[in-house]
């Protein structure tokens, strides 16, 4: 077996974006399909500090050169080099969920004095959007009260495919005291709804 199957997969999503251009969900769906960059630890801006932001499925061991501390957002641990230290800390987040309720206190206590002190910390999930997308918008609504908009921040700094649920959003504006902007509450409907489509789709095959 060669390497074939991603590309047939990718024609057919294609395919599949130009013939719901006439419904009501053209641009996300189109959009789901482009191609980004595989997240392997690379900096993200987050207030006076950077954050490097990746994902178990990218990450290989030597992207971890360097670094200090491991945000584990899941339970899986990327690859690690033979000999490595690091600093692990432990805050697994449900996939396609929200945040706990002691997220501010996890952050201000535990993650921005790590970035205070310096050190090369690097943030991880599975895929590096819904979790990793999180953690950096939630350090963006605390460190940049001037960015009014920190999931639009973190889509621009790091993946258009930031933060994936409204429990997530919610959790990020809260935050700041805000409920999350209707155009999200619209967006993560739609986003939930092709998921359940999809998953019923894959499900039947
Ligand atoms: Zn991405």
């Amino acid at each position: 077996m060669k390497h074939g199957k991603k590309g047939s997969r990718q024609k057919r999503s294609e395919s599949d974006a130009r013939t719901s251009a006439n419904s009501d969900w053209p641009q996300p769906v189109k959009q789901r399909y482009e191609p980004h960059p595989r997240h392997k630890g690379a900096p993200v801006q987050v207030g006076p500090y950077t954050v490097f932001a990746g994902g178990t499925r990218d990450l290989e061991a030597e992207d971890l050169r360097g670094i200090d501390v491991l945000v584990a957002l899941t339970n899986q641990l990327p690859p690690l080099a033979f000999g490595g230290t690091y600093v692990l800390l432990h805050a697994a987040l449900q996939d396609f969920g929200g945040v706990p309720d002691n997220w501010r206190d996890f952050l201000l206590q535990k993650v921005i004095p790590l970035l205070s002190t310096g050190k090369k910390v690097l943030a991880y999930c599975a895929g590096s959007h819904g979790r990793t997308g999180t953690l950096i918008a939630s350090l963006i609504a605390l460190l940049e009260p001037e960015t009014a908009d920190p999931i639009q921040a973190a889509r621009e700094r790091h993946c258009w495919k930031a933060v994936e649920t409204r429990e997530q959003g919610e959790g990020i504006f809260a935050l700041r005291g805000q409920a999350l902007p209707d155009n999200y509450k619209e967006e993560f409907a739609r986003a939930h709804a092709l998921m359940t489509a999809f998953l019923e789709r894959t499900s039947k095959r």
